[in-house]
């Protein structure tokens, strides 16, 4: 049966693959980043940019549309894709992450690394038909179980869904969470069943592996998540307490998706530092999103390569004050390509100015647009462990027509060929 997912290419010395994701408004050529529009917006920037800096799709919060404006008042507007103003491919989160951060203390923290909502476990109760929670914006008591989740979704009319799952943490116990993986994969059945009845056509639904950093759980969550009628497949929770763990459980559960389950789109969760992104690729990652560009980038942080510095600076540090020199060299965004200074673009991050928010935006996604771009084409040249040792090393990616943040109409944009521009 030809699925929603061709690959295109294959890299012999890895599980890297390059392919096109064909969904109901358009195609997602991969691998690529997602950039995040939590609240309907890619904060900061119209649709049109995130366009023409070479995004195909963007992922929407279940969580937070669901609380508000409600997905009852966006389907009144037509669906999320009108709502907002963007006719390309959106996924939408099931809102598990967001339900269950606020229950197991700072599993937001430890997971996105970014300091979460902690220590109210009060606020959540777990129970296998779903989830009781308090709103953030007002207290209320919520309701969200793997049916809520999927009626949201369909009302936003995604391309995309994410099923319901328990965002298991990190500190809790082995037996914890192979009970709780056992429930997620009970919760994916009951979503399946309900988009089966009432999901809108063409609305591709992906699984969500957990199990932790169990070898035996991942595999298992797996294999169960592959072999169900989902379209794909999406890593989620714990991944591990460092870098060479998150790699490791990444691989147990892809390491075991080849063969019948090949074919199955596989999206990695919040994830999307440079150095793991090149290895999620390697690690046969078709997908990523992340809050991390966007959000460094309203705290004035830009993304250079530089392994040393982990791939960031902070602009808004004094030791740029006098600094004349661009962001970074060769970089086609706006920022960069007229030759604006870091002493400038820090002055607007010490004073909250709108402008340096966005530039940094649209640079950090610039950057990332242009790596995957990057490790795209060197799979399809069969030169990927060759270019992933370059970006490792400090390479800049290279420059694609299309991932250069320079204003192009969207229809433009939706058909130009990819060009290497060297
Ligand atoms: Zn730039």
């Amino acid at each position: 049966m030809r699925g929603p997912f061709q690959i295109e290419s294959k890299d012999p010395g890895s599980l890297a693959r390059a392919g096109v994701l064909r969904t109901q408004h358009g195609p997602v050529r991969t691998p690529a980043f997602v950039p995040l529009a939590t609240k309907a917006t890619v904060k900061g920037l119209e649709s049109r940019e995130v366009t023409a800096l070479g995004y195909d799709m963007i992922l929407g919060n279940t969580y937070h549309l669901f609380l508000d404006p409600g997905h009852e008042l966006i389907a009144r507007f037509g669906g999320l894709h009108r709502f907002m103003g963007w006719d390309g491919p959106i996924v939408t989160d099931s809102g598990g992450f967001q339900v269950f951060s606020m229950g197991h203390g700072n599993v937001a923290a430890e997971i996105k690394k970014t300091g979460g909502v902690g220590g109210r476990a009060s606020s959540v109760r777990i129970e296998e038909r779903g989830v009781t929670f308090r709103s953030h914006l007002d207290g209320s008591t919520r309701f969200m179980g793997p049916e809520t989740s999927m009626e949201v979704q369909a009302a936003l009319g995604s391309d995309l869904a994410l099923v319901f799952d328990e965002c298991t943490p990190f500190h809790v116990t082995r037996d914890y969470t192979a009970r709780s993986t056992e429930r997620t994969h009970r919760w994916l059945q009951r979503c399946l069943e309900w988009h089966e009845r009432h999901g809108p056509a063409g609305q591709l639904v992906y699984g969500i592996v957990q199990g932790g950093v169990f070898e035996d759980l991942r595999t298992a969550s797996s294999l169960e998540v592959a072999s169900s009628r989902c379209h794909g497949v999406a890593i989620g929770g714990s991944l591990g307490a460092d870098k060479p763990q998150m790699h490791g459980v990444v691989e147990m559960a892809t390491s075991v998706l080849g063969g019948a389950f090949e074919h199955k789109p596989r999206h990695l969760l919040g994830i999307g530092d440079v150095d793991d992104l090149i290895r999620g690729v390697e690690l046969g990652i078709d997908t990523f999103d992340c809050v991390m560009p966007t959000r460094l980038a309203r705290h004035g942080t830009a993304i250079v390569p530089d392994p040393d510095g982990r791939w960031r600076v902070d602009l808004s540090a004094a030791r740029h004050r006098e600094s004349q020199e661009p962001i970074m060299d060769g970089c086609p965004c706006p920022a960069c390509s007229t030759g604006l200074s870091r002493g400038y673009l820090r002055y607007l991050v010490k004073h909250r100015e709108l402008t340096g928010a966005r530039l940094l935006t649209v640079h950090n996604l610039a950057y990332l647009a242009r790596l995957m771009a990057d490790l795209r084409e060197a799979i399809g040249e069969g030169r990927l462990a060759e270019r992933a040792a370059a970006l490792r090393a400090g390479d800049a990616p290279r420059v694609f027509e299309g991932c250069a943040g320079a204003s192009r109409s969207h229809s433009t944009m939706k058909y130009m060929v990819k060009r290497v521009v060297r």
